[in-house]
């Protein structure tokens, strides 16, 4: 598969930090970002690379050259085949598609060089591959959530509406992004927009939402983007703690798998109501310092009032919502919900029949770490299983995780903490 790399914005809001350079050359950990993304699609096999530049674009092509030559920066050889697009006149940041469609004939690659990553690139082809929409977009949840716009899709992650930053948006939603790298099909451009700059998302991308076409791609690995002073100091420090390496899925993830209700929210017997959600304190404070870890952060809960038939699955959706909603707004997120719906004990009313069952997942049962584990590459070794009941340490047991008790009870845990954020505070290795 080819790889279109758009390198051609000019980067204002970090000019501070360099105003003679093009953004992608700032330099993160001795070499400048755009060699990053290059170094890791060359090492998954991508290796036709085809470079869209504009200002300051010169330095772009000196540096890189066509791919076969040494870098400067590491001395060995870049070892891609890369092609350039000069735009002379601003496109906007699709026009250049348009202009180079000859060359793209098979579904392609599409990045933005203002960004560092480190995704496992086939695992995010085979996916598209699987299901093959005209796009697919990888997202993933950020830390500012309100500011950003948002993908809202169904349960086959088809997207059904695309919110942008000033649309109004629901009271609760999934904090769910674009992050910023799309597999496209050729067939988006067969029809070029009839005006002179051409926005990738307003106009290629989001009236595609609500076709059936347009699929997201969730992933926990790490893309950030650079745009601002503080966000780039903040990728640095990522980089040399070896946290953006470290977060691509065909490494081993560590995780820390926390309860629901009791640990993250007030516990209020079993929660059927919205609005008697509400998060305890410490929590998103915890859950952030999480997030700017080494570690995945993954709720894992016991909800039988799905099977009971007390809560439907769209009301529990909409309260998990309501969770990432209320963390989002403190800047944190999760990287995974898994619930149990099952309930074993047959005989109420109302009860959904075929959900009461004896499932490997109801905790103290491993199946929900196990599951969230195989999806996400996790080491239960290197991981952590936090909650304030005995099914929580047990299940973390049975997974193999260490496990931390939130309360004075001797379950045979490894640790026991007040709260999350005591946990995090005597865990966490930042
Ligand atoms: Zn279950």
């Amino acid at each position: 598969m080819k790889a279109v790399i758009m390198a051609g914005g000019k980067g204002t809001r970090i000019s501070s930090i360099a105003s003679d350079i093009p953004k992608p050359m700032i330099k993160i950990g001795g070499k400048p970002v755009l060699e990053h993304e290059i170094e890791c699609l060359r090492e998954q096999g991508l290796k036709d690379i085809i470079i869209s530049v504009s200002h300051l674009g010169n330095h772009i092509i000196d540096y890189f050259g066509d791919g076969c030559k040494i870098s400067p920066s590491t001395g060995e050889p870049f070892g891609v085949n890369i092609e350039y697009y000069y735009e002379k006149e601003p496109l906007g940041n699709a026009g250049a598609l348009f202009e180079i469609k000859d060359k793209l004939t098979d579904d392609f690659l599409l990045l933005n060089a203002d960004s560092l990553f480190n995704v496992d690139f086939n695992r995010f082809i085979n996916y598209h591959k699987k299901y093959k929409p005209l796009a697919t977009l990888f997202s993933h949840p950020n830390s500012h959530p309100y500011d950003s716009a948002l993908l809202i899709t169904d349960k086959n992650n088809i997207v059904v509406n695309w919110l942008q930053k000033n649309d109004s948006r629901p009271l609760y939603y999934k904090n769910r992004v674009n992050a910023g790298l799309h597999i496209l099909s050729p067939l988006l451009l067969e029809n070029r927009p009839d005006t002179p700059k051409v926005d990738l998302d307003k106009q290629i991308l989001k009236p595609l939402a609500g076709t059936g076409k347009l699929i997201v791609y969730d992933s926990p690995e790490y893309v950030k983007d650079m745009g601002t002073p503080e966000r780039y100091s903040m990728v640095c420090k990522d980089y040399e703690k070896g946290i953006v390496n470290n977060r691509n899925l065909i490494n081993k993830q560590k995780a820390i798998f926390i309860d629901r209700d009791g640990t993250i929210n007030k516990y209020v017997g079993f929660l059927r109501n919205i609005d008697d959600f509400e998060l305890l304190p410490g929590v998103s404070e915890a859950i952030k310092k999480i997030n700017n870890s080494g570690y995945l952060t993954i709720v894992v809960t016991n909800q039988p009032v799905i099977a009971r038939g007390e809560v439907s699955i769209d009301e529990l959706d909409n309260i998990h919502n309501n969770l990432e909603t209320l963390l989002g707004k403190e800047g944190a997120y999760i990287d995974g919900l898994y619930y149990c719906p099952h309930h074993p004990d047959k005989g109420f009313v109302g009860e959904i029949r075929e959900l009461k069952i004896d499932c490997d997942c109801r905790k103290p049962k491993p199946g929900l770490i196990l599951k969230a584990a195989s999806k996400f590459n996790i080491d239960l070794s290197e991981s952590w299983m936090i909650g304030d009941g005995k099914n929580d340490i047990l299940a973390g047991k049975n997974a193999g995780c260490h496990t931390a008790l939130i309360g004075t009870e001797d379950f045979g845990q490894d640790m026991s903490v007040n709260s999350l954020i005591e946990f995090v505070e005597k865990t966490i290795i930042y």
